[in-house]
């Protein structure tokens, strides 16, 4: 099986494993995602959305970010690690949509990274999850972890990683990819402790021991 077959095998398990797969950031608009895929920097995505709960209640617009001081939209994330860089990104990133685009979340890449705390992980997620568009696979810690594992690449650096996985995966399915592995991650290829015995994928891992 080449890397290609290998990849279209891979999908077709994981979405009979988990056949209504998405992000598990909870949002109401593509804004909300960028500001949980930012809060969600080395933290659970169980943490933010507890923060966001009451985070999207209170702000519901760019501008409500913009307007409010620094110290108050801080205040509001405190919980979540980081919270003084993350809250500075994200009044930057809402005071550059409205200078920029209107207050409105581009659709590009290309767009999405020229925001401040805005990479090109960032920009996949919100570009599939928010408006169902594949422009470039996001490369999260399990999809790192688990593409090298499953012997789909041999390279580290995630853009390199994202490269690799483009080349072999049909297009279709450059979002679900990364939602399908990040499921698979949490639940079964866990990085302490990846449970070879019970995963779908174990006949054609180079990485099972079984
Ligand atoms: S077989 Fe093991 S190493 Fe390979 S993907 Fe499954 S849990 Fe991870």
């Amino acid at each position: 099986m080449d890397k290609s077959e290998k990849v279209l095998e891979i999908i077709k398990r994981l979405k009979k494993k988990y056949p209504n797969v998405r992000t598990a950031l909870n949002f109401n608009t593509p804004f909300d995602l960028l500001v949980a895929t930012i809060l969600s920097a080395q933290t659970t995505d169980a943490n933010v959305n507890k923060v966001t709960e009451k985070l999207f209640k209170k702000y519901k617009k760019v501008e409500d970010y913009a307007k409010v001081s620094l110290e108050e939209l801080q205040n509001d994330i405190k919980s979540i690690n980081y919270y003084k860089n993350k809250g500075k990104y994200i009044q930057d990133l809402a005071n550059h949509l409205l200078e920029r685009f209107n207050g409105e979340v581009p659709k590009t890449i290309d767009e999405l990274v020229s925001l401040p705390g805005v990479g090109r992980k960032t920009a996949n997620i919100v570009l599939w999850n928010a408006f169902g568009i594949n422009e470039g696979i996001a490369v999260d810690t399990h999809v790192k972890r688990i593409a090298k594992l499953l012997g789909l690449t041999e390279n580290t650096d995630p853009n390199k990683i994202e490269e690799d996985l483009m080349k072999i995966t049909p297009n279709e399915f450059w979002g679900d990819i990364t939602n399908l592995l990040i499921m698979l991650g949490r639940e079964i290829c866990k990085a302490k402790s990846p449970n070879h015995k019970i995963c779908p994928l174990n006949d054609i891992c180079p990485s099972s021991n079984l």
